[in-house]
């Protein structure tokens, strides 16, 4: 059948957004054209405090969704930059993981501590209830099932709500096992074994998906390290494991590193000091530029695990909660294809030698082509 004109267009726009990177442009309407985003919606609500993004980046697969993250961004360029790289990264995540869901993030401006009250957090759902199921949250970095059961008070477009009110609770565990079968993979390519007995693994940030993440390579056998900058999440990681702690993390001597903080850690500076075979972690954006430093870490000769591929646990798990159908069996057989998705992955970029990251935004991309395709019935 001929190809419609919204067809070209909207295949036009696929095409661009491979290419893309995160943009250095001045204003608004440059980047969200750089990057292709549908949406950017702020809300600003004087009496709680609240200021918030939210991103809506591709919904040709189905509504946009995406976690909330609570930040204290020291400008709000830097939110509106967070909020487009996570809300893009969001549309490749889903799409590679299968779901019928696009991309879509929103961050919320503000000391946690010092700002997050009951009152923000319905504020925040009365926000995300405007935009009318077009964007659905759940929570992210300084969030918890406790903030969303509060978001969730204002509207009905918020997933990961605790399980005592019939939500799935924490995406975290399942997060962590997609990363931990997606190291498994990446250490069959590189060790010929997927078994991570006696691999030397360091685990950067020991929050909610590094500390689940722990459980599993102690139960295999793993030698683990960890780094984090808060005194409290260590402690309750050596309580419970036999780890050893560290202060700095690029120069260690590790054959797996896995960031399980923030972004961009692999960048100019990091990439030089590693001296692992692999970097599979949860961590949103690893590379600070993805075409740069993709690049980089396969010139080095470390295999790169896709982020937005082994982290996708969270989003199947939540995924399955928002269709009212949620079943924790499904949610972790789905989860566990990671392990074949990340092999494909490994296959492709090494067949068409380019990273590891292309080859998984090639697969995302060309779902969501072949699904506008049909969707536009071209
Ligand atoms: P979290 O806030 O529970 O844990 C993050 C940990 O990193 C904290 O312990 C924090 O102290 C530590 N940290 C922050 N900056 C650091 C630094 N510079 N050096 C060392 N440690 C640092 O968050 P989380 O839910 O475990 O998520 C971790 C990462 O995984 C985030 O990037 C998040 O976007 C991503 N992710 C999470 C999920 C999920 O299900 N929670 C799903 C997909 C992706």
């Amino acid at each position: 059948m001929a190809q419609s004109a919204e067809g070209r267009k909207v295949l036009n726009n696929y095409t661009m957004l491979e290419t893309q990177t995160v943009p250095q442009t001045s204003t608004l309407f440059d980047s969200m054209s750089n990057m292709d985003h549908e949406q950017l919606v702020f809300c600003h609500d004087k009496a709680t405090g609240l200021k918030a993004i939210v991103g809506i980046h591709n919904t040709v697969l189905g509504p946009a969704m995406g976690g909330t993250r609570m930040w204290n961004y020291a400008t709000e360029e830097e939110a509106v930059k967070d909020v487009l790289r996570l809300s893009r990264g969001m549309t490749f995540k889903s799409a590679i993981a299968g779901l019928n869901i696009g991309g879509g993030k929103a961050v919320i401006i503000g000391d946690v501590r010092k700002i997050k009250s009951e009152a923000l957090l319905r504020r925040f759902g009365k926000f995300i209830n405007s935009l009318n199921g077009k964007y659905w949250t759940a929570e992210d970095v300084n969030m918890s099932t406790r903030d969303m059961e509060y978001v969730h008070m204002e509207t009905p477009f918020v997933t990961g709500i605790p399980e005592s009110i019939g939500g799935s609770g924490d995406p975290s565990p399942v997060t962590a096992y997609g990363v931990y079968v997606g190291m498994k993979a990446s250490a069959k390519k590189a060790y010929g074994s997927e078994s991570l007995k006696g691999k030397k693994v360091l685990v950067q940030g020991v929050g909610h998906v590094g500390s689940y993440l722990i459980d599993h390579l102690i139960e295999e056998g793993a030698e683990v390290l960890i780094n984090d900058m808060c005194e409290d999440k260590i402690a309750a990681v050596t309580a419970k494991h036999k780890v050893k702690v560290v202060d700095s993390v690029y120069d260690q001597e590790m054959d797996i590193y896995a960031p399980c903080a923030l972004g961009a850690t692999l960048n100019d500076d990091t990439i030089p000091q590693l001296s692992c075979d692999i970097v599979a972690g949860a961590a949103n954006n690893q590379l600070d530029n993805e075409d740069v430093h993709g690049e980089m870490l396969k010139d080095r000769g470390i295999l790169y695990a896709p982020d937005f591929l082994i982290n996708s646990g969270g989003i199947i798990n939540v995924f399955y909660e928002m269709t009212g159908n949620y079943n924790r069996d499904k949610v972790y057989e789905q989860t566990e294809e990671i392990f074949n998705i990340c092999m494909n992955v490994i296959s492709h970029a090494e067949e068409k030698n380019v990273t590891t990251h292309s080859a998984a935004l090639k697969i995302a991309l060309n779902r969501i082509e072949a699904i506008g395709k049909v969707k536009l019935g071209c």
